[in-house]
């Protein structure tokens, strides 16, 4: 039974296009996926409230569709937010919330160790269009202070930052941003709202890449920013309808089934992490481990305070290696004689995902930015999926003990 009665005496290809199984649009047990690029309206007085706003109802899925819709409904249930909106990546999210906050002359203040993409999109593409950046030290609030200027409209975080961990203290940049009149988005793509809620502590939009925890499976490229529903509607929604970076339905969808399992894994994942961590520190072939769990972490106090107790599931570490050279040749060593972990890009996948950040994420600055950023050649990052414990211990046994 479709929704509306078929007129009946139908022909076949008639038929092909129209007979469906009853839409019976609130009984799914699962969620619809809606796969459609418009929808129909009744009549033309209601697409005329609908197209201007007066009136909510589905039009065109660049802006509107009820599969995304339940995706952001359940994203900003989970950070606490008024509202969300998806977008295409995490790097859609970060330029949807650029466009539209900045105008020419505005100024942003961001931690220089966030995203490298974010650094790029900010420093380089930004700047065509006049907005200046001023890229401070992730951990030192007061050089956040320091930077502010009169014309400052935007505070960018990211904590824990790729692939270092470091933590910064998201209620301190709040109040910076609060007194200036200016909005604190955060990146909180490492901890999911399972861990860390910036709202909580303050700040005005969570941005997300949904790439990564939130599918959870390494399936689509997806993202999202939470926010006020004032935020949303009057300042996103409007350059989402007219710049179109939007979240395809089907990733919308992958991503919402993704959600359903977010706290589980977080947990299983974080707790993985911490054993391996802990592991590693005190494994003889290795000079340092970066995790905000571990007591040796800088910031594991705050960490702790503000990511419920967790680590969350990345950890870096240092073999050993005396030269660049030596260090690069003992992190391949490494990677290379895992055979379980995934050599790739990515992270915040059930398959635990190993790489070098110099030579990979971080491998398009010099080697001088790449000290200076505390990436060396001997840094191995992990992001601890949701394999055994001891398969994963095994599975680095392997290259560190024949180092
Ligand atoms: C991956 C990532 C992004 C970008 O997300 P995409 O979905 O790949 O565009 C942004 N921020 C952080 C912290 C990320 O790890």
């Amino acid at each position: 039974m479709s929704h509306h009665p078929l007129p009946d005496n139908l022909h076949l290809d008639t038929l092909a296009v129209r007979a469906a199984v009853d839409k019976s649009q609130y009984g799914e047990n699962s969620e619809a996926l809606y796969l459609t690029s418009s929808f129909t309206q009744p009549d033309c007085e209601t697409a005329a409230r609908r197209f201007s706003g007066e009136e909510d109802g589905f039009i065109y899925s660049r802006f509107t569709n009820p599969t995304t819709a339940s995706m952001e409904i359940r994203l900003a249930a989970l950070e606490g937010s008024e509202a969300c909106i998806g977008t295409s990546s995490g790097m859609a999210a970060v330029l949807l919330l650029c466009m539209a906050l900045l105008k020419s002359g505005d100024h942003v203040v961001c931690s220089r160790s966030v995203f490298g993409s974010t650094i790029k999109l900010l420093g380089s593409e930004f700047a065509k269009f006049g907005v200046t950046t001023s890229f401070v030290s992730q951990t030192d609030a007061n050089a956040w202070k320091q930077a502010m200027q009169p014309n400052t409209k935007l505070l960018f975080a990211e904590t824990p930052t790729n692939p270092l961990t470091e933590v910064c203290d998201i209620r301190a940049l709040a109040d910076i941003a609060n007194n200036a009149g200016a909005i604190l988005a955060v990146d909180n793509c490492f901890c999911t709202p399972a861990l860390q809620r910036p709202i909580d502590f303050g700040a005005d939009v969570v941005v997300h890449s949904g790439t990564k925890y939130l599918d959870g499976q390494g399936r689509v490229v997806a993202g999202a920013l939470c926010a006020t529903q004032a935020m949303v509607k009057e300042k996103f929604l409007p350059v989402m309808r007219s710049a179109g970076m939007s979240l395809s339905p089907f990733n919308a969808w992958v991503v919402l089934k993704g959600l359903e399992t977010l706290g589980i894994r977080m947990e299983a994942q974080s707790q993985r992490a911490l054993e391996l961590a802990t592991w590693l520190e005190s494994h003889p072939k290795v000079a340092r481990v970066y995790y905000p769990g571990l007591t040796s972490h800088p910031q594991h106090a705050l960490a702790m305070a503000q990511q419920s107790g967790k680590g969350g599931a990345v950890l870096s570490f240092d073999v050993h290696g005396d030269t660049p050279e030596a260090g690069r040749k003992n992190a391949f060593h490494l990677i290379d004689s895992t055979r379980l972990m995934s050599v790739t890009a990515n992270l915040g996948d059930v398959k635990t995902i190993i790489t070098q950040p110099a030579s990979t994420s971080h491998g398009r600055l010099t080697e001088a930015q790449r000290a200076d950023a505390g990436i060396q050649q001997h840094l191995v990052r992990v992001a601890v999926g949701l394999e055994n414990i001891e398969d994963l211990k095994a599975d680095l046994s392997r290259g560190l003990d024949t180092l």
